[in-house]
């Protein structure tokens, strides 16, 4: 068989720790044999971060923005156990932080839904993916614990040194203030992202606030979607026959639970946050969820939403047996092939990531998948495979889809 040629190098990022074992094996085992593979490859592991000052991490974002898709292994976020275990020059920022910052982007997290795995909310047949607004609010907030009696006020001083005054509270004993903010610049491209993403993936598009009691804040948030939604994007949304669809915070709460699923929900930061947790679990497992960063400019890069699986790597180094699941990592692969194909008009790179997803779907429904898995899954004799195994075993059923 010809093996299916690209045109356009990926951004290959690697990572650290189990997820970087399962790489090698995604790409020797399910990708290699199938694709005359092109990556510009970038060593983000913490050894070659630490090596280089993290100036991998900021070639590599800028690549993306040359190419437009990268695919990226999960990689640590050093902390003070880490400095130690890796003897590190400074504890670097986290890898996703700084790409972020670079690319501008918003993260789309979606759930991979298989057979066998029932979500919690019984109706919930498709999967919904949130996208989350990574700028601002509560996550750059400032505080004052009150003391005691006196007055508090919002200030903002113009350049030219005017002033707008507006009273918070007049504190008659000790009490709590928080200042937050955002940006007309940063609010605008999280919609872009939303809008361009719901095109791309021909699915409705939801937005909560909570405008009725934030009649500036939010509001300015509802505001800035509808025009850039009526300005850029209404005519591609009626000729796809999706739609955009804005309501209260707590309206959309309880119509998400009640919905079948099959929509992207833009979320503010803080609801993000929560939300995703909250959605996350409710389908299942944080290894059968998958993320891409969007950027507003069209640039994407895919990675699975889990972490490095450290505790099974340390199993992995004893020489003990891993049953790790790499699912998540595979759809990052296929999510980035499948962008390729698009955009290079490859149609077998297309089918191929196509097939390699039917793959991994297919093998955990006939009741092969990772200890994980057998967990939560309703298969009544479920077969238990190793690391290696469970790849080689999807290997077996994309051989017979080809
Ligand atoms: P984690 O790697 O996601 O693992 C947490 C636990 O979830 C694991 O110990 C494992 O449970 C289970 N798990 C996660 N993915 C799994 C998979 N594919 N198959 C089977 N089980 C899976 O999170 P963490 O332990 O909090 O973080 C480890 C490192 O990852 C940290 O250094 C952190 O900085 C980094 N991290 C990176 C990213 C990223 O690059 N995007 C995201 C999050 C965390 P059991 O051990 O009970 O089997
Ligand atoms: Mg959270």
């Amino acid at each position: 068989m010809d093996r299916i040629k690209m045109t356009t190098p990926l951004v290959e990022m690697d990572g650290d720790e189990m997820t970087r074992i399962l790489w090698q094996m995604i790409k020797d085992e399910l990708i290699t044999p199938y694709v005359e593979l092109k990556t510009e490859y970038y060593d983000l592991g913490l050894e070659n971060r630490n090596a280089t000052d993290d100036q991998v991490t900021v070639d590599s974002a800028n690549a993306t923005l040359k190419y437009g898709v990268a695919v990226k292994c999960a990689t640590i976020t050093p902390n003070a156990a880490r400095m130690t275990e890796y003897n590190l020059k400074e504890m670097w920022k986290s890898p996703n932080g700084t790409i972020r910052a670079i690319l501008d982007g918003t993260v789309f997290r979606a759930p991979i839904l298989v057979k066998g795995i029932v979500p919690y909310v019984k109706n919930w047949t498709k999967p919904i993916t949130i996208a989350r607004h990574a700028y601002g609010d509560v996550y750059k907030n400032t505080e004052i614990k009150v003391p005691g009696a006196g007055k508090a006020e919002l200030v903002y001083t113009a350049e030219d040194g005017t002033e707008v005054r507006e009273l918070i509270h007049r504190f008659d004993g000790p009490g709590i203030l928080q200042g937050i903010h955002n940006t007309e610049k940063s609010i605008t491209s999280f919609a872009r992202a939303c809008f361009s993403y719901a095109v791309d993936t021909k699915q409705d598009l939801w937005f909560a606030t909570k405008d009725t009691i934030s009649k500036k804040y939010d509001h300015t948030f509802k505001d800035i979607f509808q025009e850039i939604y009526e300005k850029e994007y209404r005519s591609k949304f009626e000729e796809l026959g999706i739609e955009y669809f804005y309501t209260l915070i707590d309206d959309a709460v309880a119509r998400v639970i009640r919905s079948e699923g099959g929509f992207i929900w833009a979320c503010k930061n803080y609801d993000g946050d929560v939300m995703s947790d909250m959605v996350a679990t409710a389908y299942g497992d944080l290894s059968m969820m998958t993320s891409v960063l969007v950027s507003p400019s069209g640039v994407y890069e895919y990675e699975a939403a889990h972490g490095t699986v450290q505790r099974h790597y340390y199993k992995h180094l004893k020489g003990e047996e891993t049953s790790t699941n790499s699912i998540a990592t595979i759809f990052a692969w296929s999510g980035a092939l499948r962008k390729r194909g698009e955009l290079d008009g490859i149609n077998d790179l297309v089918a191929f990531a196509d097939k390699l997803e039917k793959a991994c779907i297919k093998t955990v429904e006939d009741g092969k998948m990772t200890k994980s898995l057998s967990l939560i899954s309703t298969c009544e004799n479920p077969v238990i495979l190793n690391s290696l195994e469970f790849i080689q075993a999807i290997r077996n059923t994309l051989d017979s889809l080809m």
